[in-house]
């Protein structure tokens, strides 16, 4: 990887720097990455994203994204988790979360 390069966003330099990666709110470690000092853009080079994608793995944080079908139980609707999500955020049958819209395509969910 070069020492400097040029933001493909805003045309500014971009500056080697250690960054701090973080997935789903658990830290990952710290790499080697240009970043941009106007635009905060930050750039892996392949060798550092192969490595992050090992950690991920590792952790196993990998693939936690799902797709799920809205369900109707009712005259409410009922979304399920996929095993992998709930084994993560460690949800169980009567844990009371909050439903919080964040716009019209997306909820976040907090226990
Ligand atoms: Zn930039």
């Amino acid at each position: 990887m070069e020492n400097e390069s040029t933001c493909w966003d805003c045309g500014k330099k971009m500056i080697k720097k250690n960054v701090e990666y973080s997935l789903y709110g658990i830290l990952i470690g710290k790499f080697p990455a240009l970043v941009c000092d106007n635009c905060k853009e930050t750039l892996f080079s392949e060798e550092t994203s192969k490595k992050i994608t090992q950690l991920v793995k590792e952790k196993g944080l990998w693939g936690l994204q799902a797709k799920t079908k809205v369900g109707q139980a009712g005259k409410t609707l009922d979304i399920r988790l996929p095993k992998k999500i709930i084994d993560f955020v460690k949800f169980k049958k009567g844990t009371e979360v909050t439903i919080t819209p964040e716009s019209q395509n997306k909820i976040v969910i907090t226990v």
